[in-house]
C-alpha cells in the first residue's frame, strides 16, 4: 500500500468545506432479510467535504453509499440528499441518481458503447440534454481526466486505470453535486492507482463533495478532511485523519489500523 497517494503538491486551499449540508442520514436502519446491516447511521456531509470511508470487508460500507444514491432501499430512519427527501418514489430516485454520481470497483462501463457514447448516454437520455451538447462535455471531461484520444474507442481496448477515468468522466457529465466512490482503485495494478488517485485529487482541488471507500490510506491523509471507521454495521468512529490515524479512540478502529498501515 503506497503512504503517499500522490507526488504532486496538493492544493488544500481550494478545499473549502461550507455550511451547507449535502446529505443528512439520521437514525438509518437498513436490512437484507433478516440481517441487519446498518444500524442507526447518522451522518451529515456539508458541501465540499472528502470524506474516506474504511473499515472492515463486510462492515457494510458499500450498502451505506449504496443508500446514498438509492441502489439500496433503506427500511428505517432518513437521508436527505441535497434537499430530497430519498424515498421509493421513482421521480425522486432519478433526481438523486443525477445529482449523485457514482463510480464502482469494476468501472461498469457499457462494454459494447464506445467511450464517447458511454459518456453521453445518460445526459442524453435521463437529462434530456442535446446531443451536440452531451459530446461537447463529454469531450471536455475526457479532457480532463486526461484520455480525448479514446473517445472512439471501446472499453475492452482501455488499460483498467483508463476505463475507471472513463467511468469518474461519465458521472461528471451528469453534473453531480456530489461523487460516491467504492474502491475505485481495488482492481488496478499499482502503476495505474496513482492515475485515478490523481484525477480525484484534482476533483477534490475543485471543491467537489466526495464520499471514497478506499483502502489508500495515503489519499486519505492528504486529501480527506473527515475519515469515517465502519464495523459491523455500525460508525464506529470519525475523525480528521491526523487524529484518526495517530489518536484512535476505539480498540476496534486501533486492530484495524494495526492490520491495514
Ligand atoms: P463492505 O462494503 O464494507 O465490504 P457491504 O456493504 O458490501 O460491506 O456488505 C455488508 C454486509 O451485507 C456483508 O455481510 C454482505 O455479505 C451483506 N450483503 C451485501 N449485499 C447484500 C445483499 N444484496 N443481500 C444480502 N446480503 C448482502
Ligand atoms: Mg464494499
Amino acid at each position: 500500500m503506497s503512504d503517499l497517494a500522490t507526488d504532486r503538491n496538493i492544493d488544500r486551499s481550494k478545499m473549502q468545506v461550507s455550511e451547507e449540508i449535502a446529505v443528512e442520514i439520521s437514525g438509518m436502519n437498513k436490512w437484507f432479510g433478516a440481517f441487519h446491516v446498518l444500524r442507526d447511521i447518522d451522518l451529515t456531509v456539508y458541501e465540499g467535504e472528502r470524506i474516506v470511508i474504511a473499515g472492515p470487508s463486510g462492515s457494510g460500507k458499500s450498502t451505506l453509499i449504496r443508500c446514498i444514491n438509492a441502489l439500496e432501499e433503506h427500511q428505517k430512519g432518513k437521508i436527505v440528499v441535497d434537499g430530497t427527501v430519498l424515498s421509493n418514489d421513482l421521480k425522486n430516485i432519478d433526481r438523486i441518481r443525477s445529482e449523485v454520481g457514482m463510480v464502482f470497483q469494476h468501472f461498469n462501463l457499457f462494454p459494447h458503447l464506445t467511450i464517447l457514447e458511454n459518456c453521453t448516454l445518460a445526459p442524453i437520455w435521463v437529462r434530456k440534454v442535446p446531443r451536440r451538447e452531451a459530446v461537447e462535455t463529454a469531450m471536455h471531461f475526457l479532457e480532463k481526466v486526461k484520455i480525448p484520444e479514446q473517445a472512439n474507442k471501446y472499453p475492452g481496448q482501455l488499460s483498467g486505470g483508463q476505463q475507471q477515468r472513463v467511468a469518474i468522466a461519465r458521472s461528471l457529465c451528469m453534473m453531480p453535486k456530489i461523487m460516491l466512490f467504492d474502491e475505485p482503485t481495488s482492481a488496478l495494478d499499482p502503476e495505474m492507482i496513482k492515475e485515478v488517485l490523481d484525477t480525484m485529487i484534482e476533483l477534490a482541488e475543485e471543491g467537489m463533495t466526495m464520499l471514497c471507500v478506499t483502502h489508500e490510506m495515503g489519499f486519505a491523509r492528504q486529501v480527506a478532511n473527515r475519515v469515517i471507521f465502519m464495523d459491523q454495521g455500525q460508525i464506529v468512529e470519525q475523525n480528521e485523519p491526523e487524529e484518526f490515524f495517530n489518536n484512535p479512540k476505539s480498540e476496534r478502529t486501533k486492530l484495524f489500523l494495526s492490520q491495514i498501515l
